[in-house]
């Protein structure tokens, strides 16, 4: 029999797990706080598995139809957890929220069922403190979209059993994510901190005049970005030389004085803003935000396909 999953938040990321999760047979039961999210999740999964079928994008071997099947949707709380060896959390980011959402499953939930969280900002110490199930919590960070973007960051607050972590590793890759498994928590997890650095450093460049923001943008989409699609920065730099060693023999200095030059985190307020988001809305006005959104998954989209390939 198929194994269970519950998942709490039925917007967005819930959707999101829920059609990861049947892809790979597993049955899944959706709960909301709010009732009519379940069913308007229910019938947008369904026109989603279809599409996804029909232009051939459906993960997994199981039919749309079969997928559907899989998922239900339910009412109860209790419902959802009975029976679920996983309940991946998916309420909004809104610490009051998030911390009600979690008393209320840590009061229904049993050993040996895991809380897995899905925020993107708060310590997992800091959400399950006081939960009785607290050494059976971990966070599980998916990126956006997660059906296309693969990458799920897991990491345990301090007290989280080590067999925990493990066992949300091998249910990621099992549904055919790629999971990276942070050793301790830290502020922002590691993807957070490594976009906040180059957001830092493109903002100081505006700020500072030296590319405006069409073109500091191109550094990332011309640039960086199409090598980072398939290498990260360390074997980027393996690459670059003769290994790392002759690399850092090469340009560690030079990398070292020009981090230096760096200046102070910004704030990101005031005529650096306004500045920024006219350039931007020149660019893409706030009416055309939701094409742009499509575009990008478009683009995503063909990306994943793409990476299957190589
Ligand atoms: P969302 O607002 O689309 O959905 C949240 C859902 O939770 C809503 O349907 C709401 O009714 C429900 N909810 C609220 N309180 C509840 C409760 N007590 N019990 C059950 N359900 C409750 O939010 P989202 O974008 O899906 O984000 C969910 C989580 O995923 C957040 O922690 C967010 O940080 C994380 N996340 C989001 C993204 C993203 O790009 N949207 C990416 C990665 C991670």
């Amino acid at each position: 029999m198929a194994e269970t999953i519950g998942i709490v938040g039925s917007g967005l990321i819930g959707r999101s797990w829920a059609m990861l999760f049947a892809s790979a047979g597993y049955k899944v039961k959706l709960f909301d706080i709010e009732q009519k999210q379940v069913q308007c999740a229910l019938k947008e999964i369904e026109s989603q598995l279809k599409e996804l079928e029909r232009t051939k994008l459906l993960r997994g071997k199981l039919s749309a139809k079969e997928q559907l099947g899989l998922i239900s949707g339910t009412s109860n709380l209790k419902d959802c957890v009975t029976g679920a060896f996983l309940v991946q959390e998916c309420t909004p980011e809104i610490l009051e929220i998030k911390m009600k959402a979690l008393r209320d499953l840590d009061a229904v939930v049993q050993a040996p069922t895991i809380i897995s969280s899905s925020t993107s900002t708060h310590m997992p110490s800091v959400l399950s403190k006081s939960l009785k199930n607290k050494e059976r919590f971990v966070v599980a960070h998916p990126v956006n979209p997660p059906y296309y973007v693969r990458l799920v960051e897991i990491v345990p607050a301090p007290y989280t059993e080590s067999w925990v972590p493990v066992k949300v590793r091998a249910l990621m890759e099992t549904i055919g994510q790629v999971p990276v498994s942070l050793k301790k928590e830290i502020a922002g997890f590691s993807l957070n901190r490594i976009q906040y650095v180059i957001l830092n450093e493109v903002w100081r460049q505006v700020q500072d005049g030296i590319l405006d923001v069409a073109d500091v943008d191109k550094v990332m989409s011309e640039g960086l970005g199409p090598r980072y699609a398939f290498l990260g920065a360390l074997e980027t730099a393996h690459l670059n030389a003769e290994g790392m060693v002759s690399y850092c023999d090469r340009y560690a200095s030079t990398i070292y004085s020009v981090s230096q030059s760096m200046g102070p985190t910004p704030h990101m307020e005031g005529k650096a803003l306004e500045d920024i988001q006219r350039q931007m809305c020149e660019r893409i006005p706030l009416e055309k935000l939701q094409e742009r959104r499509q575009w990008r998954d478009a683009c995503l989209t063909k990306l994943s396909l793409l990476k299957k390939e190589v």
